[in-house]
């Protein structure tokens, strides 16, 4: 296929074009770990556009050329959704990097889609207000988690992105420059396009510029760390942490043994030396009492549930640093593992999901290492290299999906599809609603320019 760069050049200027394969490698790939991640094309050009206009116009250069585009944010996602699997045009995203306004009557900011989730956190600290979601790499762009739908640790009480996102300026396949939603808080205008553009992916238009909904600071917050030496306890806790009337920001499970990994990893220490598996419970209050009832209550609940030890951090850097070192689990596992997971099911069933990841792995004779963001029923159970080694590591992958799938769960929770995950879209899908997912595609992108071969079949 011939990309023509110096039209590109024409568009975005010179500087902001690369053609040369050694220099535009971190553009090829994303974070997905290397035995399952699949190779980028060959004829590849990466740009890097300033304006929504600029972005228009090289879509409307690619559909007269009907030349593949491939959005991408900052690159951390799980599943190649922005990784050019077909001669085409990378759309780098970093040059989109300015918070516009935090609006503190109106509780909202305006950020560019470039800008990267430490960026917001730090421009909305700085306005003494507050962004509950916390997606684990703060590297990851508001374009990016958007078009994820990110959620993360602090998504039991408040929610995961898409909560959050209030509007759109987005640029379609087709060329024209669109703006959804706005500063509202209700909006029933017609069908609800804002919301069908976060989750999808890259594959139904750019996102350049976002409106996103704030929160006045909690009073207080603590972080509990309690553990068990029997991971089936923890998990079993959950549902019972769901129904006593107080809602964390995040229930976390982490087995012991990979949270501590992570901690090294980042030269740091996990505070709790006992048991086999943690739970982390984060709490916010709109005053120390208020935390303080929510601490003692959760500290009731998870001992009447088996819990050996419980501490609770109160101090702001020993919270910050105990939500860094589960953010990063990822970053310690890579190199160790096959392939993770993103399998979600009802929270009552999380206990049974347990069992039947400790069956697949008695099955296979291997470990599934665990974490999970538990409140949410979302597991990601780890598959460790020996796996690949032995054959047998897509065969596992199918049965924890399979379990997930016959206790009602999905086979991804917040990493999304991509373009890793269509093979298992078989094993649950609705041909009814797969056939007006690929309708609703050929309305945005006719040509199917857009991140082809991603979300959908
Ligand atoms: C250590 C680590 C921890 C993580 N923890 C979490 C977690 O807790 N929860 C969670 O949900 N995810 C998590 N992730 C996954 C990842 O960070 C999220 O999916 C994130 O939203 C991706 O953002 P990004 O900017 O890196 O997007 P990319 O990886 O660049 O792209 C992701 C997808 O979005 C599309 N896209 C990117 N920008 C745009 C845009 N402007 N317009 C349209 N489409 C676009 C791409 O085409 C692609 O399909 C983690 C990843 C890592 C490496």
């Amino acid at each position: 296929m011939m990309i023509d760069a110096e039209a590109l050049k024409a568009i975005v200027g010179d500087d902001w074009v690369i053609t040369r394969r050694d220099q535009m490698q971190t553009y090829l790939y994303d974070e997905t770990t290397p035995d399952q991640r699949l190779e980028p094309a060959e004829n590849v050009v990466v740009v890097k556009p300033a304006t929504a206009q600029e972005i228009s116009e090289i879509l409307k250069l690619a559909n007269r050329e009907k030349i593949p585009v491939y959005p991408r944010g900052a690159g951390t996602g799980l599943v190649c959704g922005a990784m050019p699997t077909q001669d085409g045009i990378v759309i780098s995203m970093e040059r989109f990097d300015k918070v516009e306004e935090v609006d503190k009557e109106n509780l909202m900011i305006v950020a560019q889609a470039g800008v990267t989730l430490g960026q917001l956190l730090a421009a909305v600290d700085e306005a003494d207000l507050l962004f509950p979601p916390h997606p684990g790499d703060e590297g990851a762009q508001v374009g990016g988690m958007i078009a994820a739908n990110a959620g993360g640790s602090r998504a039991v009480k408040y929610g995961v992105v898409r909560q959050y996102v209030k509007g759109l300026e987005v640029v379609l396949p087709t060329g024209e420059i669109v703006t959804m939603g706005g500063k509202l808080l209700k909006n029933n205008t017609g069908l609800d396009l804002m919301h069908l553009l976060i989750d999808s992916e890259g594959i139904l238009g750019i996102i350049t510029r976002a409106t996103i909904r704030l929160y006045p600071k909690f009073a207080g917050t603590a972080t509990l760390v309690v553990s068990y030496d029997d991971r089936h306890k923890a998990i079993n806790t959950v549902p019972r942490i769901l129904q006593s009337g107080v809602i964390p920001m995040a229930i976390e499970y982490v087995d012991h043994d990979v949270i501590t990994m992570s901690a090294e990893n980042l030269g740091m220490k996990w505070p709790a030396q006992q048991g086999t598996g943690h739970l982390v419970l984060i709490l916010a209050g709109s005053s120390e009492d208020d935390v303080f009832y929510q601490a003692e209550t959760m500290s009731d609940v998870c001992q009447n549930n088996g819990a050996i030890d419980i501490l609770i951090a109160e101090r702001h850097q020993e919270q910050a640093d105990i939500l860094k070192i589960r953010s990063e689990i990822y970053s310690a596992m890579k190199p160790l593992i096959a392939g993770d997971s993103d399998i979600t099911v009802p929270p009552a069933s999380l206990g049974k999901m347990l069992d039947a990841l400790d069956e697949i792995a008695e099955k296979y004779e291997t470990k599934i290492a665990t974490i999970a963001h538990a409140g949410d029923g979302n597991f990601h159970p780890y598959m460790l290299k020996e796996l690949v080694a032995r054959g047998v590591a897509e065969d596992v992958k199918v049965e924890i999906y399979k379990a997930a799938i016959a206790l009602g769960g999905v086979v991804t929770g917040e990493h999304g599809v991509g373009k890793i995950r269509l093979k298992y879209l078989e094993l649950m899908m609705d041909p009814k609603q797969e056939e007006l997912m690929r309708g609703i595609k050929q309305l945005f992108d006719p040509n199917n320019i857009l991140n082809p071969g991603t979300a959908i079949r």
